[in-house]
């Protein structure tokens, strides 16, 4: 999508400090981070949120949770909260899909 902030990061047009990156998918570090650690992964393709994944997006969709898995380790963190925000309501500013990956500090539940 042309106007879209995240497929300009996925496409390389705006800067991002990248966690890891493959032919489906990006990680970066979130520009206003919530937690010591907090990185976001989103898919190269455009989908606007939850709200829009289905029988021919969700494999990439599970991939994604294999790449949270994969670098979670990676980075040694063992305890972590994975969150996607959808639509006005709940918070979501872009509106392309983004799973946070938020750790290293205790977290409230429920969250506000
Ligand atoms: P949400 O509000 O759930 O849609 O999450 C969007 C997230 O994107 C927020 O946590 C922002 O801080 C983050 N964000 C916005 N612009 C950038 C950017 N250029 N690089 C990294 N993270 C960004
Ligand atoms: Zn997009």
């Amino acid at each position: 999508m042309s106007n879209c902030l995240f497929c300009k990061i996925a496409a390389g047009e705006i800067p991002s400090s990248k966690v890891f990156e493959d032919d489906q998918c990006l990680a970066f570090f979130d520009i206003d981070p919530q937690a010591p650690t907090h990185f976001l992964v989103i898919p190269k393709e455009h989908i606007g949120s939850v709200a829009e994944v289905n029988a021919d997006n969700a494999g990439l969709v599970a991939h994604i949770f294999q790449v949270i898995a994969q670098e979670t380790k990676r980075l040694g963190l063992d305890s972590y909260r994975v969150v996607s925000n959808i639509g006005e309501q709940a918070g979501q500013s872009v509106p392309h899909l983004h799973f946070h990956v938020l750790a290293g500090r205790d977290m409230t539940w429920p969250p506000g």
